[in-house]
């Protein structure tokens, strides 16, 4: 299929293009569109065939489940069975990069939650994202635009790497500014379970729900000796082409360890932006902001790894092991998955 590429700079004039688009959704088609997490690979979420399609064209398995996204929080009683503490979470932090696992109500296809009785929802914050759900008419079932095993697309061009000719249409929003995937909760009552840390943080949830206990996945504690805790965690979901090794110890520590390991040309480094003097001439350096900003880190860290990606002598890649707290834990949990687990102590 020819995949039409638009960008969006200007909604209030570009309503014609939205309709467009909506228009492709209604019938089944696919579309890409921007958030503020990453990008979506969208399609009716009340359609069997539009989430077949999805699957299909990312190459997903498709016992993995699809989120819907919404225009309003109150738009999720079309799908979800809610309650008081969704409407809590949603008060707080939608619309924004939080998805809530509820019961689902059967307008949801089973395909569309890989066979789950419970549903994803989320509430985009992105304008692009709401005009598009708005003009839809109809929740737009999606996860990030990549084709499975590749790095969450944060830029349109992302996805078309992965998606030209696999889709209808990519929307072009620019950058998505948080660059992690949603913080993923499930609610039962007023507890949580933290199934996927995001840029709504475990304190954060905390405020809201009774109680947020956290799925052990999240930050796998026996990564510390690099030996996946079941052989289901050996899948690198966020995999760069170079094997990735994540170092553990004092900064210091890690920074001496890093420079000397770039003598190697096959070796790339993701590095602190303040540690890139410290490198002799011809290292391979990929810097994805300073050690204190999580927040730059978090917006770089996928166009980071395709970056690697494009550099087919690197074979072996080498970055810091981020905390575990605030924003931190996000980043923790999408760099032991890139590096399927592999930690190195120094
Ligand atoms: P993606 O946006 O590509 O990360 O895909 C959506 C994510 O949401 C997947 O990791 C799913 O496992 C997760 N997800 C969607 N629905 C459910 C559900 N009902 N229960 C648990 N996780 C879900
Ligand atoms: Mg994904």
């Amino acid at each position: 299929m020819k995949t039409e590429f638009l960008v969006i700079d200007d909604l209030a004039a570009q309503a014609h293009d939205i309709a467009r688009a909506a228009d492709v959704i209604r019938r089944g088609g696919l579309v890409v569109f921007p958030t503020e997490t990453v990008y979506g690979l969208g399609a009716d979420a009340t359609s069997e065939a539009a989430a077949k399609a999805i699957y299909a064209a990312k190459g997903r398995p498709s016992d993995n489940p699809l989120i819907i996204h919404v225009a309003t929080p109150a738009d999720a009683e079309r799908y979800a069975i809610t309650n008081d503490t969704y409407y809590k979470l949603a008060a707080q932090f939608m619309p924004g990069p939080l998805t809530v696992i509820l019961p689902k109500k059967d307008t949801v296809p089973l395909a569309v939650t890989g066979g789950l009785d419970t549903v994803a929802i989320r509430c985009p914050a992105h304008p692009v994202a709401q005009a598009l759900i708005k003009a839809a008419g109809v929740g737009i079932a999606a996860p990030s635009a990549n084709r499975s095993g590749r790095p969450s697309p944060t830029l349109a061009a992302h996805a078309r790497e992965d998606l030209d000719g696999r889709v209808d249409m990519i929307l072009d929003g620019g950058a998505a500014e948080v660059g992690l995937e949603s913080t993923i909760v499930a609610l039962d009552g007023d507890v949580g379970t933290l199934l996927r840390p995001g840029a709504v943080t475990y304190d954060a949830l905390c405020c809201v729900c009774r109680e947020v206990r956290v799925a052990e996945a999240v930050a796998d504690k026996l990564a510390e000796d690099a030996r996946p805790l079941s052989p289901g965690m050996k899948y690198r979901h966020y995999a760069p082409r170079a094997s990735l090794t994540l170092l553990d110890g004092e900064k210091e520590d890690v920074t001496r360890f890093l420079v000397q390991a770039a003598s190697d040309p096959h070796v790339g480094i993701l590095c602190y932006d303040e540690e890139i003097p410290l490198f002799g001439k011809g290292a391979r350096l990929f810097p994805i902001g300073a050690a204190e900003d999580l927040g730059a880190q978090a917006h770089r860290f996928f166009a980071v790894l395709r970056e690697v990606d494009a550099h087919p002598e690197i074979t072996a890649l080498y970055a810091h092991l981020p905390p575990k707290d605030g924003l931190g834990l996000a980043l923790f949990n999408r760099s032991i998955r890139a590096a399927a687990h592999t930690i190195k102590k120094v």
